[in-house]
């Protein structure tokens, strides 16, 4: 459905994308994440048509953004980071307004509109202007204005900044539910926003993609290690020595905290059912149990602090 293939942006003689090349399947809702001037906007608006690369391509439904222009956008809608929403319109107005430009027919308007407005929540405040809209719903005005023509590629670029929380949750609702029926590029640098929505991420950092994987994959491949932590009432000795037995275990240390023992341990492998139902069959009181948890957050830090920084 879209295809980036070494794709380079140069502002003013400094290159800010650096030959990005990525597909995306129909149906696949991708997280672009990354920090602040990674260039996920420069990308976003080169994939839109609304600036032009440097020098390689990108494709939508196969037609070259830049060559074939038309065609690539009737695939698109895009929620720029700014809508310039024009205040003084009702939604209505609005969003008609938008249909006409997108050459909707007279006689599909009302439905397609209709049909929008359902899906956004915007049926109930359809005859107000947007200027006295709160920030969630002129948000909500511009995902409409992006889905109108049915397109197959949604862009949403930093869809939930400046939101408040509850805001912000009933946009990520919303963009879950279009991304049932719809491919989603979702730009931002809010990691549980990627965890929560997308299947994908594409991490791009001083303009190269730094990771390219299915959010679980990079969550598992990223183990830094396995590390547990036990707390133990009673028997410590019994359960150091327990411990030190398992072959994988690389490092472990116990300290004594009130008439507790706190143990930390480090393995090659996952050895977490073995070790706790060796300490129950020596005895072991186990007070607490706790697994190092490698989060997405922590993986995004690794690959953005690397060496090239
Ligand atoms: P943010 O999360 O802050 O929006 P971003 O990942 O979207 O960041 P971009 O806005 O694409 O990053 O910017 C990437 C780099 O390109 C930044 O260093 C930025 O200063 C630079 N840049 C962006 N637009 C222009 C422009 N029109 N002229 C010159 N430099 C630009």
């Amino acid at each position: 459905m879209i295809q980036v293939k070494d794709l380079r942006k140069n502002y003013s003689g400094t290159e800010t994308l650096h030959g990005l090349n990525f597909e995306i399947n129909k149906g696949e809702i991708v997280g672009f994440l990354g920090p602040n001037g990674a260039g996920k906007t420069t990308t976003m608006r080169i994939i839109t048509g609304y600036l032009p690369p440097s020098s390689g391509s990108v494709k939508i439904a196969g037609y070259d953004v830049v060559n074939e222009s038309l065609n690539a956008r009737k695939h698109i809608g895009y929620l720029p980071e700014h809508v310039p929403l024009y205040l003084d319109l009702t939604v209505n107005e609005y969003l008609e307004f938008f249909a006409k430009i997108m050459k909707i027919s007279n006689k599909q308007i009302k439905d397609h509109l209709n049909e929008i407005k359902q899906k956004t929540g915007l049926s109930v405040v359809a005859h107000k202007q947007i200027g006295s809209l709160s920030r969630g719903y002129r948000q909500r005005v511009g995902i409409a204005q992006a889905l109108i023509g049915q397109p197959e590629v949604l862009i949403l670029d930093e869809p939930t900044v400046g939101l408040d929380p509850v805001q912000i949750i009933e946009i990520r609702d919303l963009i879950k539910a279009l991304a049932k029926h719809q491919t989603v590029i979702l730009s931002t640098h809010i990691l549980p926003e990627v965890n929560m929505i997308c299947d994908r991420v594409i991490i791009i950092n001083k303009g190269d993609i730094v990771a390219d994987s299915n959010v679980q994959e990079l969550l598992s491949n990223n183990k830094i290690k396995n590390s547990y932590e036990f707390l133990i009432g009673s028997n410590p000795s019994e359960a150091e020595a327990s411990i030190k037995s398992f072959r994988s275990v690389t490092s472990h240390s116990g300290v004594a905290q009130d008439k507790r023992s706190l143990i930390k341990v480090a393995a090659r492998d996952d050895i977490r059912s073995e070790l706790l139902k060796s300490l129950v069959l020596k005895n072991v009181d186990l007070v607490e149990f706790k697994t190092e948890k490698t989060d997405l957050e922590s993986i995004f830090l690794k690959l953005v602090t690397s060496e090239k920084n």
